[in-house]
């Protein structure tokens, strides 16, 4: 089942008389249970493609459908209803809510979504075990290191029950142990049923998705199909 579609996206951003065209005319499609890599240089659309893909920006012209709803036919109210009931979102930077204990950022969706505070803290600290942070659910984000800090968005992102999970690079700021830890919980959601999309820029990463996408000026100048044919192309 398509999870996530884009059809002929472009993006162009204007700034005076001049246009960059960040997205140009990009189909993509992710199913449940497959992760894809998008590789790309610097500027190439990556975080443009994913903040599409999310909702959080919107296309100059094309569609993008999440599990079959078209994002350009919902009312602001309704976006925002499906941004927090079936997508996850991971940043680079962690996003965390300085304010909250690690638990508490984790139960923020569940609580917006209408679940009680108890039942959203059930699942939150599920959420956390999951990422091996439990012991940590009532610490503040400026007590756990980055990499503690990165595997609580992960558990927010992952919690519920999501079925699109995309990741800007997610492993930027962490050691290469850290960054694998994160690596595998996004790959086991999407192994029980979700689809992912992730940006790196790191080979050994993409090389764990079942397809990779290259970037480059905003259009898809490669794409590899399954994870065989996708480690041969980066190792050889
Ligand atoms: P990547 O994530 O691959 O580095 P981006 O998607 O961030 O690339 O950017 C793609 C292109 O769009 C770049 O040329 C970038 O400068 C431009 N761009 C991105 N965001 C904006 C913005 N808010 N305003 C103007 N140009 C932007
Ligand atoms: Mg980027």
């Amino acid at each position: 089942m398509t999870v996530l579609s884009l059809e002929r996206v472009c993006r162009d951003y204007r700034s005076g008389a001049t246009t960059v065209r960040a997205l140009d005319s990009l189909d993509l499609e992710v199913a449940a249970g497959e992760l894809v890599a998008v590789m790309g240089p610097s500027g190439s659309g990556k975080s443009t493609l994913l903040a599409l893909a999310g909702g959080l920006d919107t296309p100059t012209a094309g569609r993008v459908r999440v599990e079959g709803t078209a994002l350009d036919g919902l009312g602001a109210a309704a976006l925002a209803r499906l941004r927090r009931d079936r997508i996850g979102y991971v940043f680079q930077d962690f996003n965390l809510v300085s304010g909250l204990t690690a638990a508490e950022n984790v139960a923020l969706p569940r609580e917006l979504a209408g679940a009680s505070a108890r039942k959203a803290r059930t699942e939150a600290l599920a959420a956390l075990d999951e990422v091996g942070l439990a012991p940590e659910a009532d610490r503040f984000p400026d007590q756990l290191s980055g990499g503690q800090q990165q595997r609580v968005a992960v558990a927010r992102a992952l919690i519920g029950r999501r079925r699109l999970l995309l990741a800007d690079e997610p492993t930027g700021a962490l050691d290469s142990a850290t960054g694998q830890a994160v690596l595998d919980l996004i790959r086991a959601r999407v192994d029980r049923g979700a689809a992912g999309v992730l940006v790196t820029h790191e080979a050994r990463f993409a090389s764990w998705a079942d397809r990779i996408v290259f970037l480059r000026d905003g259009r898809m100048v490669d794409s590899t199909g399954g994870r065989d044919r996708a480690e041969e192309l980066l190792t050889s």
